[in-house]
């Protein structure tokens, strides 16, 4: 979650470079935003008017991807932090596009302000990796976040609990985590949860996989509880789940087959489950700053 010096942007923008990570959608959709400099500083400019402490733009894909963020927007964007005196910049970025040229450009452009790259790595499995089809391993992700901390950026790791694949949820998290903490600033521990698009939301729908409530959550991760570094994040990551599509191809009338029907099963546990933490969180949300509506996108 979020504090008060704290503000996320996020941005859909062109496709991202890789797209076949089996829990997301991006690259699936059959539509994505254009990645044009114009339409990326409106809604910066429009999001992004005061300081903050820590600005976190989140791009969905990869910063230093021009397919997705054009050099003339990510300079842009790191001149309004420095003239507003935001204190750390963190974006996302894929190790493939992280190379020591770009990062070397960059850190002449940055004028004291910290820029962190979070790196998607979700579980320090190599085997599991390749399951759900990362587009790098635990080597890349090593080097990468060597090579940033050579030229001067933060290190802000992504893990995700409760994956499929992985065989023990507790055991795996908290060896990934041990593993990311030696390399990173922070970690962020996500609850696996599908979005609409993807290969996971089918497994979830043909019951081959299911995601953690918030006490089995909160069970794995409990050991980091107290670790100022390591933030928790159960369902800040949950999207619009395309039950409407798989409902009216399936469920029609109120039969027993139809109420038995694995699609209503896992429509009626988003909504006990998730909806009404959801309700809550966007009319708290409503009041602050989010350029885009990101579930809906999803
Ligand atoms: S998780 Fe990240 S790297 Fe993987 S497909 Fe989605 S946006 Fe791309």
């Amino acid at each position: 979650m979020g504090n008060a010096d704290e503000k996320i942007i996020v941005v859909e923008s062109g496709r991202c470079s890789w797209g076949k990570c089996i829990f997301c959608s991006f690259s699936k959709k059959p539509e994505v935003p254009e990645a044009s400099f114009e339409r990326l500083k409106k809604i910066l400019d429009k999001a992004l008017t005061e300081k903050v402490g820590v600005l976190k733009y989140l791009n969905s894909g990869s910063f230093l991807d021009e397919n997705q963020i054009p050099e003339k927007f990510r300079d842009y964007l790191v001149e309004r932090c420095v003239a507003l005196g935001v204190n750390e910049l963190v974006v996302e970025c894929l190790p493939e596009h992280i190379t020591e040229d770009v990062l070397e450009e960059l850190a002449k452009k940055r004028k004291g302000l910290k820029i962190t790259f979070a790196l998607g790595l979700e579980v320090a499995d190599d085997e599991v990796l390749r399951k759900i089809q990362k587009s790098f391993d635990l080597k890349t992700y090593e080097k990468t976040a060597h090579v940033l901390r050579k030229f001067g950026f933060g290190v802000r790791t992504y893990l995700m609990a409760n994956l499929p694949h992985v065989k023990n949820p507790k055991k795996s998290l908290e060896q990934s985590v041990e593993y990311a903490l030696k390399l990173s600033d922070s970690v962020a521990v996500i609850n696996t949860f599908p979005y609409g698009f993807s290969p996971l939301f089918k497994m979830w729908v043909g019951g081959v996989w299911h995601p953690l409530d918030k006490k089995e959550f909160e069970g794995i991760c409990k050991k980091y509880k107290n670790n100022a570094v390591v933030e928790f994040f159960f369902d800040d990551y949950i999207a619009y789940p395309r039950f409407v599509d798989f409902m009216r191809e399936n469920i029609v009338g109120a039969t027993s087959a139809c109420l038995n029907h694995p699609y209503f099963n896992v429509w009626q546990e988003y909504l006990v489950r998730f909806m009404k933490r959801r309700i809550q969180r966007n009319m708290r949300f409503s009041s602050r700053a989010h350029t885009e509506n990101h579930t809906q996108n999803l």
